[in-house]
């Protein structure tokens, strides 16, 4: 308080970047005005709600109170400032149902702005809206939470909400919505299993959801669901909220919440978990933001000349770095765990934060339950911010238990994603068995040459592909368009088996299991329905595809060795054995991880033509998975084998 008296609330700079001689960009503003209460935002209670507001370099902070999301009728308070650069008030009366913003006084000019702990909001979120939580509850959603084992023990499907049922044939009576992919019992084409039953049937343990908060009105108007309209929802708003297009009434503030609380409970009876894609390195417009509007310039990153930093490419970083925005996105995450009881995060463009945000996060949560998962993208892209602070998968060895998607091991299989027609090792191209053998392995360090950017399997997400760019299936076509249908439909679920059979956590992009298209769109992030919805048609005409996935991860869950939990034991019990070129062999020996099979051998084949491979001696060997590729079908087996191409096999000694 003492260095609050000395400064001079008037702004130097037309641009706010400046009070009393202090840049909000300077380590002095944070020493000075950071403030770790955990009262900001909107306390409501029948009686009283209290309000406190962060806004250090406003001379006059208003509530304004409003009747309803849209009137023009409001009440305007002025609030008090508080200690380090806080505003406060406390309206005596029941204030449920009202809306509310800040308005903030900088240089001059009033500025009005959406609370940013806003836990629930209006129609397009332009307004905070008062509630009370409590009775945005499931029944029965108590304090139970459902732990979880090791990271390496979960199979994730990423899948987007309103993809998952909007297609015609779904079932689903909500399509769409929250409550869409809420519904069991659903059924689709030849009655095949759909939605949420489809995915559980799957042996999914982990749904990670495209972005649920409130996302721009620029990509969805709220107001205007009859229209079509489309986003995945990389455009934050509101963070503390859940999008109003996934709710069956975006105008009551309540609606969302409580649905997306009913899916979130749905999953959970199911026996399955949710993951939640966050998006705290950017905003859809920085200019437009409550963040710009409550404190000018200081949550996001410039450059030298006052520019912003844009490594995002959507227009701006934040500035995770801060004490303010760090608090802020810690104090987000936090609050989507414990009010929504999620059960792991994926940070996007996660190598645009800083590491101790990072490792705050994976703090806090542990005191929740350590085994939320957190995984992010840990790209190494320029920003304005130092290299050596930055969560990149090179620096994975500083945030031991978060985990990265490994783009090397995607890359390997299908080829490189921006050079669409580069095939990869499934494809066909020669010399990568190196690089496959990193991706088995997790990415650990397993020998000097053999190694990547995990210091242990649960730092590493292997996947083959996700919701950016080409399908698997669309990048095959760009590849191997020499090569017939059934062909590329073997060389899909070697990609698959490859991802399943190895250490690490798998990731699975909604649809892979009938071999998703996009038509070639490898950019869909506002294509039409018909491009990014899950095809119900295609799941039931992909029948014998679908199994295919199904065994594999049932495979998977019942072999822990495929899911060792640290590296030490990776490096005693897998063994990289001899395969003739474009295939690689490994055994898991001596009942690794607590096995019940003595031995596993499994052999990943991407020839045209039949390949002869070596069972190793020590073994009488016989197949639990992939026997369709064997040119014999001998039950137990020893010496040769010769095995058909594009394929993979598993082979256990007990
Ligand atoms: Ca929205």
């Amino acid at each position: 308080m003492a260095v609050q008296k000395d400064i001079d609330y008037h702004i130097s700079f037309g641009d706010a970047r400046i009070i009393g001689g202090l840049s909000v960009h300077s380590a002095e503003f944070d020493a000075t005005f950071y403030y770790d209460g955990d009262d900001l935002g909107c306390d409501y209670s029948e009686h009283r709600s209290r309000f406190r507001l962060w806004a250090p370099t406003a001379s006059m902070a208003h509530l304004v109170l409003y009747d309803d999301w849209q009137t023009d009728s409001f009440v305007e308070m002025p609030m008090t400032r508080s200690e380090k650069g806080t505003w406060t008030i406390t309206v005596y009366r029941d204030l449920k149902g009202s809306f509310y913003t800040f308005k903030v006084l900088i240089d001059r000019q009033w500025q009005e702005a959406v609370d940013p702990y806003a836990r629930a909001v209006g129609v397009n979120g332009d307004r905070g809206a008062i509630i009370d939580l409590a009775e945005t509850n499931p029944p029965n959603w108590g304090e139970y939470r459902l732990p979880f084992s090791s990271p390496v023990d979960a199979v994730i499907y990423e899948v987007h909400v309103r993809d998952l049922t909007i297609h015609p044939h779904s079932g689903a009576e909500h399509k769409g919505k929250f409550l869409g992919a809420a519904q069991v019992g659903t059924r689709g084409p030849g009655m095949i299993r759909t939605g949420l039953d489809h995915i559980k049937d799957l042996g999914i343990t982990h749904i990670q959801f495209l972005p649920i908060y409130d996302y721009s009105t620029d990509s969805v108007d709220e107001t205007k669901l009859h229209q079509p309209q489309y986003n995945w929802g990389y455009d934050p708003k509101n963070y503390n909220v859940p999008e109003g297009s996934y709710a069956t009434d975006p105008y009551e503030p309540t609606t969302r919440i409580a649905e997306l609380k009913t899916l979130i409970h749905t999953i959970h009876e199911q026996g399955m978990r949710v993951i939640m894609d966050v998006v705290y390195n950017h905003v859809y417009d920085a200019y437009r933001h409550l963040f710009m509007k409550l404190v000018p310039g200081y949550y996001f990153r410039y450059h030298h000349d006052l520019s912003l930093s844009n490594g995002s490419g959507c227009g701006n970083d934040v500035a995770s770095e801060r004490k303010m925005v760090r608090k802020f996105i810690v104090d987000s995450v936090v609050y989507w765990a414990r009010e929504y009881k999620l059960d792991g995060f994926r940070f996007d463009l996660m190598g645009l934060h800083d590491i101790e945000t990072m490792n705050e996060i994976r703090r806090r949560l542990d005191e929740i339950d350590p085994s939320i998962i957190l995984l992010g993208e840990g790209w190494d892209i320029p920003t304005a911010m130092h290299r050596d602070m930055q969560a990149m998968q090179h620096h994975a060895y500083r945030m031991p238990r978060i985990a990265h998607f490994n783009d090397g091991l995607r890359d390997t299989l299908k080829g490189n994603t921006f050079n669409l027609r580069e095939p990869g090792f499934a494809s066909g191209r020669h010399g990568l068995e190196h690089d496959v053998k990193r991706g088995i392995i997790a990415g650990v360090q397993y020998q000097e040459h053999l190694r990547s950017f995990a210091l242990e399997p649960v730092q590493c997400v292997n996947y083959v592909e996700a919701h950016d760019n080409h399908t698997l299936w669309d990048k095959l076509y760009l590849t191997s368009a020499h090569l017939d249908d059934m062909t590329r439909r073997k060389i899909h679920m070697l990609c698959s088996a490859i991802i399943l059979t190895s250490q690490g956590i798998p990731f699975i992009h909604a649809g892979q299991e009938f071999m998703r298209t996009k038509h070639g769109d490898e950019n869909s992030y506002k294509s039409s329905t018909e491009v990014n919805q899950l095809d119900w048609d295609r799941c039931a005409q992909f029948s014998k595809e679908v199994q295919y996935m199904r065994k594999l991860i049932a495979l998977r869950k019942q072999h822990p060795a495929f899911r060792m939990p640290n590296a030490d034991l990776i490096r005693e019990h897998l063994v990289f054995e001899h395969a003739p070129a474009n295939a690689v062999a490994f055994t898991l020996r001596n009942h690794a991880n607590g096995d019940a099979a003595k031995d596993i051998y499994v052999v990943h084949h991407a020839n045209w033509h039949p390949i002869e491979i070596h069972l190793p001696s020590f073994g009488l060997w016989r197949t639990v998975f992939g026997e369709e590729h064997l040119q014999t079908n001998e039950l137990m087996l020893h010496g040769s084998v010769t095995i058909l191409p594009y394929g993979s096999v598993v082979f256990i000694n007990s």
